[in-house]
């Protein structure tokens, strides 16, 4: 058996073509959806994942607004700018591109987003309000997760998930949009005792974990849906490639073995990663439409 490939950039293309006609609706109605993000300091890939957003905002018909602040940026001015920010009616979506420098401390500066403006749905309000099943902004790629198991399996009531990984991003708040999906959940982490018997009892498994190839052929359920969140980059198996330093990227689950006995699987890349920025655009465009009040 061959697992089928679940294509996170057809869906996440589609989620996008979507929204771009949501927003075109909403813009023609007086509120054009604007996602503000934030960028400290010059660390390579925040860089390209700023661009990504902002440019995927373009292609939608989403205003964007860049903020860029130096490494050694005082963290009284970028607060003072959400602050700003959250007081600006004409903006719907605040983002904070992370990781801040060392001496920037993330909690505060989260935490002072306007949790309707929390497009990343990391501010602590949202995290509570999807616990207790509350209109809120969920985090991104856990909610790509959940789009492509919907995608793929259609009716998630009484399946067994098996989510790897407990973080704030990833791990939680997959569970919790599992769980109101009518799962199962079980959520396991680095002190789980035996987790490949845990995780061969998922007829969807959620690795989340930050370990390259980490999960095992044998540790799959035959027919098992496998989401593979993570994202590891490693030496080219080729020993040549390997010995000029070049590096490629890899999830936590071992790809190759895992498609011989799971039922769908997303590839890394082209899996969960596409539908992280297309989510983020749909929570701009869904608070635009809350804050304008817009049903
Ligand atoms: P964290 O490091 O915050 O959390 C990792 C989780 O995995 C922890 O709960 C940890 O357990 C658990 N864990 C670590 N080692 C093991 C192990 N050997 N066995 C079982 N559990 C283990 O990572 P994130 O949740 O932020 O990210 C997870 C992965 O997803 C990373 O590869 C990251 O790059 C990727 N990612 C991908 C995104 C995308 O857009 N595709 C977006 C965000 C993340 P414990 O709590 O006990 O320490």
């Amino acid at each position: 058996m061959t697992a089928r490939i679940i294509d996170g950039n057809a869906l996440s293309a589609k989620l996008r073509g979507e929204l771009a006609a949501k927003a075109a609706e909403l813009t023609a109605q007086g509120t054009q959806p604007c996602l503000a993000v934030i960028l400290v300091g010059g660390d390579p890939a925040s860089a390209v994942y700023v661009r990504n957003k902002v440019a995927g905002c373009e292609k939608a018909g989403i205003k964007s607004l860049k903020f860029e602040y130096p490494q050694e940026a005082a963290p009284a001015d970028v607060l003072a700018r959400i602050a700003e920010l959250n007081a600006d009616p004409s903006v719907h979506g605040i983002l904070v591109q992370l990781p801040l420098p060392k001496h920037l401390d993330e909690k505060p500066v989260i935490e002072l987003i306007g949790p309707d403006k929390d497009v990343d749905g990391l501010h602590v309000v949202n995290a509570g309000r999807l616990v207790a099943g509350l209109p809120a902004l969920v985090a991104c790629t856990p909610t790509g997760c959940l789009m492509l198991a919907k995608a793929t399996l259609g009716d998630l009531t009484g399946k067994h998930a098996v989510v790897v990984g407990r973080s704030l991003l990833v791990g939680k708040p997959v569970a919790q949009l599992l769980l109101a999906e009518n799962c199962t959940v079980t959520m396991a982490h680095s002190r789980t005792v035996d987790l490949p018997s845990i995780c061969r009892q998922a007829d969807i498994l959620v690795a989340a974990v930050g370990q390259p190839r980490m999960i095992r052929g044998d540790w799959i359920k035959p027919g098992a849906c496998v989401i593979d969140v993570g994202i590891n980059r490693v030496p080219f198996d080729d020993p040549e490639k390997a010995a000029q330093g070049k590096t490629k990227i890899v999830g936590d689950v071992n790809y190759k073995e895992a498609l011989q006995v799971a039922g769908s699987i997303t590839p890394v890349p082209k899996g969960v990663g596409p539908m992280t920025v297309a989510v983020l655009l749909h929570n701009t465009v869904l608070a635009a439409k809350r804050i304008a009040g817009v049903s």
